[in-house]
């Protein structure tokens, strides 16, 4: 059996912002990530934070991601990133999604993504689509499925009662997006043009 391959990459525009007080509003609010690290150094102990500010105010929150470390023990070039607000650092820590909840009301991560074609290999009557997905941000499989395939949710929810998914490894079309997952859609090559 041959197979159609194709990866998706799909790439975040954005981090996902939070929902907090604001003591300057004085109300929940929006907050965004400023992409900066604070560091506080105080003689071996490191204390670091990513800083949110407030959609409409000069109001701010440090989101704790470390806290009183003592510097051997952090991996220099790590230590260097947080220094130097190097982005990939930044963004992994704004996708904790998990972690932010607790810290906040809510984390809005109904951000503006992208979703980009890779490559495509040899054509036959089956067609597997690799998803390619380095931050997680709660996409639901079949919302992206949807967008891929450019047809509608319900005909989403149509094909896969008729089995025409079959997922690798085995979720359900409800379930999130997660690196490397892979969707072959029996019969329906005319979908990759
Ligand atoms: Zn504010």
């Amino acid at each position: 059996m041959s197979l159609n391959a194709v990866t998706y990459e799909i790439v975040a525009q954005e981090t996902p912002n939070v929902i907090r007080n604001c003591r300057n509003c004085k109300r929940s609010t929006e907050y965004f990530c400023s992409d900066k690290f604070r560091v506080n150094a105080n003689q071996k102990i490191v204390d670091i934070w990513l800083i949110y500010k407030c959609i409409h105010c000069e109001g701010t929150w440090n989101c704790p991601i470390l806290s009183r470390l003592n510097v051997n023990r952090i991996d220099p070039i790590l230590h260097q990133k947080y220094m130097n607000n190097d982005k990939e650092t930044i963004w992994h820590h704004a996708f904790q999604i998990s972690k932010l909840r607790k810290l906040c009301d809510a984390v809005k991560n109904d951000i503006n993504y992208e979703v980009r074609k890779e490559k495509s290999e040899s054509v036959s009557d089956e067609a597997t689509i690799r998803i390619c997905c380095k931050y997680d941000f709660g996409l639901r499989i079949d919302k992206l499925l949807a967008e891929i395939l450019d047809i509608s949710r319900s005909k989403v929810s149509k094909m896969a009662k008729e089995e025409t998914f079959l997922l690798y490894p085995t979720v359900s079309m409800k379930d999130k997006v997660i690196d490397d997952l892979q969707i072959t859609v029996k019969g329906n090559r005319r979908v990759f043009g």
